[in-house]
């Protein structure tokens, strides 16, 4: 009964409200009482009480359960990688439930609500992922088959993927449109296996018009959950239905998974989603801010605060997120206006974790830029000066802004031995105290990849 309970909070609160602070809520027990709930922080728990415990206690009131009192406590800390959002508001994993529209026994995973196309910003990076789900949202004639999406985590492909199924829902209501993880296939699959109906399940995957499968390179090294997907992939392809994948790399790179499943994945259109830039980071955070402003009327964020989160924060944009509302709380209920230096309190722990990271790749590609020769020369034999010089300077960046050793970092340069980068990092530092416009070159290009 909490999952009604819910659905009447989410009418009498609204759908933000509900989805930022009841929706983290997991209901634990009711005894004497006392209506039990984990938290993810005691502050969810703090805002929770305040703002919302009557209402709480009414809708449970409502539904049967006699509550005199509400009690949050802080639930065991969750898996490592969450923790940096740790005031975000979970995944709505009940909110609009497919089940509701009568779909019968269909496999699908429900879907989000916020992660629809009008709430997806656009931008270089992810331009051609959205063009192409858009195609497919379409929901005209396959023209490619499958739609394969990757991208590092948090740029936004489980939000496509639910933003396809959304418009298919809308625009062809018959349509048997099913979302759900390569981890929740496996697990269909091996149900099926245990209940022995191998039969059930087939008949089950096939009879789908549009098949979503998130975070495929789950089911690497799974051997007959991978011969099992391959199959319902084929018979899928064959009837003309469209298939979306989403991985954390192109299809090539997983490692065990199947060769035939590769070259599957390869052949329909494969896009990647890459990693954001300042503009697109700048964009999402002023689209989200529009959203608080009816949540929070009275609060103001300065674009200068807004600069400086698109700035520090490039990891990802669930991070980014995540920075975002633990303010806008943190703002309202101090009653304070949002500066720079409340940004820099509240968000500590989440700046010092995406604290800028120079890869060695970077650094080959913004030297060869600089000294305007080819990317593949960095690491290719080529020992002329020309070449030669800036590869070196490459090194020693790498050594000054990376934590790799030198062994690693020659391995990165095509394969040189550590003596080698160890010379480079020699050399340049000899020219860097004799030649002040080799030291210039360096500062600039330290500057450039520190950010
Ligand atoms: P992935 O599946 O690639 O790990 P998600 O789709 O779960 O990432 O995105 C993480 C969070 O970031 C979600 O809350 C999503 O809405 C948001 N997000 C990512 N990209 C965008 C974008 N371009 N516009 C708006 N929100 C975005
Ligand atoms: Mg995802």
């Amino acid at each position: 009964t909490w999952g009604r309970v819910c659905k009447d909070l989410e009418k009498t609160i609204g759908k933000n409200n509900y989805v930022t602070w009841i929706a983290p809520l997991e209901f634990r027990a009711l005894e004497d009482g006392v209506a039990r709930f984990a938290v993810p922080t005691n502050f969810v728990g703090e805002w929770v009480k305040r703002n919302f415990g009557d209402r709480i206690v009414e809708q449970l009131a409502r539904n049967g359960m006699a509550v005199d009192r509400l009690e949050f406590a802080v639930a065991a800390s969750k898996p490592a990688g969450t923790t940096a959002s740790a005031a975000a508001p979970k995944r709505p994993a009940s909110v609009s439930q497919s089940d509701a529209r009568g779909e019968g026994d269909l496999p699908g995973a429900p879907l989000d609500a916020r992660f629809t196309f009008e709430t997806f910003v656009t931008g270089k990076p992810n331009e051609l992922a959205h063009a192409a789900a858009r195609r497919v949202a379409e929901g005209g004639a396959v023209t490619f088959n499958p739609l394969f999406l990757y991208g590092g985590v948090g740029l936004g492909k489980t939000h496509l993927m639910h933003a396809i199924a959304w418009e298919l829902r809308e625009r062809v209501p018959e349509a048997k449109v099913v979302y759900l993880s390569a981890e929740q296939f496996m697990y269909r699959f091996v149900q099926a296996l245990r209940e022995r109906d191998m039969m059930g399940f087939k008949s089950l995957f096939r009879s789908v018009d549009v098949l979503m499968v998130d975070d495929v390179q789950f089911i690497a090294g799974k051997d007959s959950t991978q011969e099992e997907f391959f199959h319902t992939f084929n018979a899928l392809v064959d009837q003309g239905k469209q298939i979306v994948i989403s991985a954390d790399r192109a299809p090539g790179e997983i490692k065990d998974l199947e060769d035939r499943i590769k070259s599957r994945l390869q052949c329909g259109l494969v896009v990647d989603l890459h990693p954001t830039d300042y503009e697109l980071r700048l964009g999402i955070l002023q689209q989200k801010v529009e959203m608080y402003r009816q949540q929070y009327p009275g609060l103001v964020i300065s674009d200068g605060v807004l600069e400086f989160l698109a700035h520090r924060i490039t990891t990802n944009v669930r991070v980014l997120e995540g920075a975002l509302t633990r303010l806008f709380a943190f703002a309202s209920l101090v009653g304070k206006e949002i500066t720079l230096d409340l940004a820099q309190d509240c968000l500590a722990d989440i700046l010092r974790a995406s604290e800028r990271k120079v890869t060695v790749e970077e650094i080959q590609r913004k030297v060869s830029e600089h000294f305007n020769m080819r990317l593949a020369d960095m690491v290719g034999p080529k020992r002329h000066r020309t070449i030669a010089r800036p590869r070196q300077i490459a090194m020693w960046l790498a050594k000054q802004l990376t934590q790799r050793s030198l062994p690693e970092i020659g391995r990165r340069f095509g394969g040189r031995d550590h003596t080698t980068v160890m010379h480079a990092v020699k050399r340049i530092e000899e020219l860097r105290a004799s030649d002040s416009q080799i030291a210039e070159d360096l500062e600039m290009l330290r500057r450039m990849l520190e950010g």
